[in-house]
């Protein structure tokens, strides 16, 4: 099945707007499983050109109330439980999620990823797996293995590495697009991507993600000016950058990524995890660079064991621990340690800065 037919026109969301933004998360099924139209919540007719908002919530609809794997997820995912730590003053939850060992342990040397079919291409998907079009080259759909709600994959329609350069700006119009509800994440290839050989984003709900709180002060920020911060004393070290000037974001990414890949000595794209807002006209951008791919517990034996493998949303402060035994024994300093591990030291951050900063006199 090509991107044609997986893709859902306007029309064929047409009966899976809601009647509520977002919150209406009822997806009961009623028999009547052959007539979408019968079940789908609220059916009201949509607005008009539907934004890319209106257009996801009415797939993640459409998609709950078809894909039988997807709604057993989403279910499942109300019953995953959390422990809540405090990590330098801000909020941290280890999430038990035994469905997402497929991703944490996910094996991404060359020689596994090519001798697997890619789960991102179009004729691989599911029968029921549906999307919408963001642009001409990307499909949005659902992530069957969510960790947070409204968990979206953005995949690229052709079959191209993982790597954000050139990317960036679609990432941009993407938050853009999506709106206040959701946030956009980029795993880089060696950072937590479970597919490094075809370029995905992700956007999941902002709801509970301790990051937004730990920031609020720079999302509501009121100057329309670009401009950056770096972490202090925060539990990861990350550069947030942000303003209502897409051109000029764009080209400070740019400057910013090639500095921390001189300063981590990388040849290819430094190691990071990205993370975008856009709400009140302007974008926020969290860059988490990243000095090693998984902590020395992954690979430890015993009681040292903790399969943690840190990406975008462990850093946000959601971290999933797919093992029982692991989840009940975790505590806020392996976390506390993991994060320092596999993230850049205080001092490098500084030198980071320094060289943009020295850059742009
Ligand atoms: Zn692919």
């Amino acid at each position: 099945m090509n991107w044609e037919s997986r893709l859902l026109s306007e029309e064929e969301l047409n009966h899976w707007y809601g009647t509520e933004s977002g919150s209406d998360r009822e997806f009961e099924m009623s028999s009547d499983q052959a007539n979408p139209v019968a079940t789908a919540p609220g059916s009201v007719p949509p607005p008009k050109g539907g934004t890319t908002s209106e257009l996801a919530k009415a797939l993640i609809r459409q998609q709950v109330a078809t894909w039988p794997m997807l709604r057993e997820a989403v279910a499942g995912l109300e019953e995953v439980a959390f422990k809540h730590f405090t990590i330098k003053g801000s909020d941290v939850f280890a999430q038990f999620n035994p469905a997402r060992i497929v991703s944490t342990a996910a094996k991404v040397d060359a020689a596994t990823i090519s001798q697997r079919p890619c789960f991102l291409c179009a004729e691989n998907l599911p029968a029921e797996e549906k999307g919408i079009a963001f642009g001409d080259r990307f499909a949005i759909l659902c992530n069957p293995f969510p960790v947070l709600l409204d968990h979206l994959v953005i995949a690229a329609r052709e079959h191209t590495p993982q790597a954000i350069e050139g990317k960036f700006g679609a990432m941009l119009d993407l938050a853009e697009g999506l709106g206040e509800d959701w946030f956009v994440l980029y795993n880089g290839p060696r950072c937590g991507a479970s597919a490094p050989d075809h370029f995905h984003f992700q956007a999941c709900s902002r709801e509970g993600v301790p990051l937004f709180n730990d920031f609020d002060f720079w999302l509501e920020r009121d100057s329309k000016e670009n401009g950056f911060v770096v972490s202090h004393n925060y539990r990861f070290n990350l550069m947030a950058c942000g303003g209502a000037d897409r051109q000029q974001l764009t080209d400070w990414f740019a400057r910013a990524i090639a500095h921390l890949a001189k300063l981590t000595n990388s040849e290819a794209e430094p190691m990071l995890n990205l993370i975008v807002t856009f709400e009140r006209g302007q974008w926020s951008a969290f860059i988490l660079p990243r000095g090693k791919h998984r902590p020395a517990c992954y690979d430890a034996e015993g009681d040292a064991k903790l399969t943690i493998s840190p990406a975008a949303i462990d850093l946000a402060g959601v971290v999933v621990v797919p093992q029982p035994d692991h989840f009940a024994r975790v505590t806020a300093e392996d976390l506390e340690g993991i994060f320092a591990e596999v993230g850049l030291s205080q001092d490098q951050m500084n030198d980071w800065l320094k060289r943009i900063q020295e850059s742009e006199q």
